[in-house]
């Protein structure tokens, strides 16, 4: 039985306030605070990162540096912005001087994870660069074998296409990989019309198209001057961000 939207964003505010408050391994002693995710919390495509930077720990909002301008790009590119999707990350505090995610962080971290796409239910999962990937497909296979196929997956119970792309963070490094991850971006349209794939024993569970799915994002705060975050007030309550 589909859970209606109102009833799953509920849940969604009480995930938010666990993670706000989340001291379950020692990043929370070193971050400014949890960035939970933003976007629309009933959208068809989610977004997954690796974990908040500096200027994400500072606002409280994932992809709010140079890689989020990037993504904000590239989305619009596609007739998309931040209110039409879903925005999180693997880790959902910064890993200090942005050092790489560690196996025991990401699987305590997960279940936040799963749960918010069990309830925004998307029908497509970006997954940006290895760490996101890895963890969502549950194969080794790196980002540059996989990127840009899509893959079924059954995820929060749910059938889902997972959809592999490189890391913003990579792309504006490498000119080639900006090249191809907006080749990949290009083809989400496409995606995104697609049925829902059928979780394995089961019809699809969604038809395509959502009537009034609600917009829960407002301004994202976006930088204005390269990768420097405009001021926030101090303390923001992020619950603002869902509206
Ligand atoms: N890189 C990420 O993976 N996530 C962010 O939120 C910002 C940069």
């Amino acid at each position: 039985m589909p859970r209606p939207s109102a009833e799953r964003r509920e849940d969604l505010v009480a995930l938010y306030r666990e993670v706000r408050g989340c001291t379950l391994c020692p990043l929370h002693e070193s971050r400014t605070q949890a960035v939970f995710g933003n976007g629309n919390a009933d959208a068809d495509l989610m977004l997954v990162g690796e974990a908040p930077g500096a200027h994400e720990d500072a606002q409280g909002v994932p992809f709010v540096g140079r890689a989020g301008q990037l993504l904000d790009e590239l989305l619009a590119e596609q007739g998309l912005s931040r209110l039409d999707v879903f925005v999180t990350n693997v880790l959902k505090s910064r890993p200090p001087g942005n050092r790489d995610p560690q196996p025991d962080e990401i699987q305590t971290c997960r279940p936040y994870l799963e749960r918010q796409v069990e309830l925004i239910e998307p029908r497509v999962i970006c997954t940006l660069g290895n760490f996101a990937t890895k963890l969502l497909s549950g194969s080794p296979r790196g980002i540059t074998q996989v990127h840009g196929t899509a893959q079924e997956r059954e995820l929060g119970g749910r059938g889902v296409r997972l959809y592999p792309l490189f890391h913003p963070a990579a792309a504006l490094r490498t000119p080639r990989v900006k090249e191809q991850l907006r080749e990949d971006f290009a083809r989400l349209p496409e995606l995104l019309a697609m049925g829902l794939p059928a979780p394995a024993g089961g019809p699809p569970t969604r038809p395509s198209g959502r009537e009034g799915a609600e917009s829960v994002a407002e301004s994202l705060g976006r930088t204005t001057d390269g990768d420097r975050p405009e001021p926030e007030p101090p303390g923001r309550d992020q619950l603002g961000l869902f509206g």
